[in-house]
């Protein structure tokens, strides 16, 4: 499948025209997924999508500040008639679409927020704006491409709002805030949405969620089971003895204790897991004490990562950190407290669900479907999916023929608008199929 590689380097108008003119990458091959009228009309709306994105991308705002973004989606969901919910979780934005036939309710997800990065990609509608975050002033730039995601949903709205009488079953757009994380002293995104009861009177029986990556434009890839990771942060206290270094004997040395503490967390993953079924990191990527050479301080912290893609191995390990921790301290006459940080759970896609789904991915991407690798990020996406039975894909982004692409977060990100017709096909074919299992 060709992409639409020029459009990076072509005058906006030009690239406009290019996507009407274009067949758009992906749809191409889409004729049997999706009816030829919502094809034709996806196509129509592009120009739309595209200008939402842009007009996001240029008003980028921080996890739970998502104001403007959120005043948009909920203007956009109202002028299309549908029950609107705002305000969950701060900013985030609920609609309900109710269809004119009987069938399933399903979710999907968009994620509003941007990320403290001043934007240096050149794009004639990069973002300017600049915030206060944690007490600093920062750029805020879509580093993350969730303007990508939230014109997909608006775009999706919009194409089965416009055949809700023949659309069977009901859709919920959850618009979720603060998707990269609230700010410090705050609770957010879709942990707090759930426990504001968002699906508390209608509860999905499904959820789709899509991430824009650097991969191939048109690539769409997911797996069944844990395909992002869970990530908890750990810090350990080792509490010594100060005492001095020419005489370590008069003292409890928290350096030594820390360094074995050090590789005796290595050996959790590496000697005490079953390397056949898991893959799972634990990193540590701070260590402070003393104050200089020849004085054996009092205490050390240690601080680090944790990275599994399920929740019975996040368990373990949080219990074989804690008692390895302890363990070794305890044989050097030393303590250990170890505190334990929850971040996102592993992203887990049900497989029964991908199972049934994925063959519509499969027909819309063609020969550019693949098998998701797992990736050590992680998703607040993995709150919804520990809910509700869910499937969350990756969306390439990078036109053929470019051979370097900016990673998510970079302040280079740029991913190919290309991608945006696509999202809004793989969404509306992904509710429209699922409707048809009924
Ligand atoms: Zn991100
Ligand atoms: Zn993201």
């Amino acid at each position: 499948m060709k992409g639409i590689p020029s459009l990076k380097r072509a005058p906006l108008a030009l690239a406009l025209a290019g996507l009407l003119a274009l067949p758009l990458p992906g749809l191409a091959d889409s004729h049997d997924t999706l009816p030829a009228g919502v094809q034709q009309r996806i196509e129509q709306l592009t120009p739309q999508v595209v200008s939402w994105r842009r007009d996001i991308h240029q008003h980028p705002e921080l996890g739970n500040r998502e104001f403007r973004t959120a005043g948009l989606v909920a203007d956009h969901l109202q002028s299309l008639g549908m029950e609107v919910r705002t305000g969950i979780a701060h900013t985030g934005v609920v609609g309900i679409l109710k269809g004119g036939k009987p069938g399933p309710v399903v979710a999907l997800r968009a994620d509003m927020d941007a990320l403290p990065v001043t934007e240096e990609t050149g794009l004639p509608f990069a973002s300017t704006v600049r915030t206060q975050y944690n007490g600093e002033e920062v750029g805020v730039f879509h580093a993350c491409g969730h303007d990508m995601h939230v014109a997909i949903l608006m775009g999706t709205a919009q194409v089965l709002a416009e055949m809700r009488d023949e659309l069977a079953g009901t859709v919920i757009f959850v618009f979720q805030p603060a998707e990269e994380g609230a700010p410090a002293g705050e609770e957010g995104g879709a942990e707090l949405m759930l426990k504001e009861g968002i699906f508390a009177d209608l509860k999905p029986e499904a959820m789709f969620g899509l991430h824009v990556m650097t991969s191939p434009l048109g690539e769409i890839s997911v797996r069944t089971q844990g395909q992002l990771a869970s990530s908890d942060q750990f810090r350990i206290t080792i509490q010594g003895k100060q005492t001095h270094g020419g005489m370590p004997w008069n003292g409890v040395d928290p350096i030594v204790t820390a360094s074995q503490v050090v590789l005796g967390l290595q050996t959790i993953p590496a000697r005490q897991l079953d390397a056949t079924k898991t893959p799972s990191v634990i990193s540590v990527g701070a260590i402070n004490g003393g104050v200089r050479g020849n004085i054996i301080p009092d205490t050390v912290e240690l601080e680090g990562t944790i990275r599994t893609f399920d929740n019975a191995t996040r368990e373990e390990i949080h219990q074989r950190l804690e008692r390895t921790a302890v363990s070794i301290a305890e044989s050097a006459g030393a303590s250990a407290e170890v505190v334990i940080n929850k971040g996102y759970p592993a992203t887990i896609n049900d497989s029964e669900l991908v199972k049934a789904m994925a063959p519509t991915l499969q027909r819309l991407a063609g020969d550019q479907f693949k098998e998701a690798s797992r990736s050590m990020a992680s998703e607040d996406f993995a709150y919804f999916a520990g809910e509700v039975p869910s499937m969350y894909f990756f969306l390439g982004t990078t036109p053929a023929g470019q051979p370097l692409a900016y990673p998510n977060h970079s302040p280079k990100f740029n991913p190919d608008e290309g991608a945006l017709p696509i999202g809004v096909s793989a969404m509306t074919a992904l509710v429209l199929d699922y409707g048809k299992r009924q």
